[in-house]
């Protein structure tokens, strides 16, 4: 199974980089590629006045189970990201887990819309609305094919 490493990606205005991310599935890589530029960095600069510089992230490739299961997690085999949050360029940062609650409104709005707009390119997407396990990162898995489940 091809895998890659991904380092920069193109924004809209320059590069934004991804920090902890390992090798991820190729299929994986493009659609996260694509919600970083079309998805991510267009919103914070509608939304929060500012392009993305990072995306902070709790890895891709781990071989571990889904947390209170013995099955497989689907970052055993590098097709999963974790999200936990986002740098911009103006130097705030945006985390999952302090702000899908605590933050500005338009802090919190952001969070909700790039989540939902992996929902359009991810075949399953978590976040702290699922469960307490997804409370400060959201998890990105597959690639769309027909319906996401999306919580
Ligand atoms: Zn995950």
């Amino acid at each position: 199974m091809g895998t890659v490493q991904m380092t920069a990606l193109r924004s809209d205005a320059s590069l934004l980089s991804v920090s902890n991310i390992g090798p991820v599935q190729c299929e994986v890589s493009n659609a996260f590629a694509a919600w970083a530029r079309y998805g991510v960095d267009r919103a914070a600069q509608q939304l929060l006045g500012s392009p993305i510089a990072r995306i902070e992230t709790y890895g891709s490739y781990s071989c571990r189970n889904v947390a209170g299961t013995a099955r497989r997690s689907a970052h055993a085999t590098a097709g999963a990201i974790d999200i936990s949050g986002f740098v911009l360029t103006d130097g705030r940062r945006i985390s999952v887990a302090e702000d899908w609650s605590g933050g500005t409104s338009a802090e919190r709005e952001f969070l909700r819309v790039v989540q939902r707009s992996a929902c359009r390119r991810f075949d399953t997407v978590l976040g702290p609305d699922y469960n307490q396990a997804h409370r400060d990162h959201f998890h990105l898995e597959g690639v769309i094919n027909g319906n996401s489940f999306c919580r």
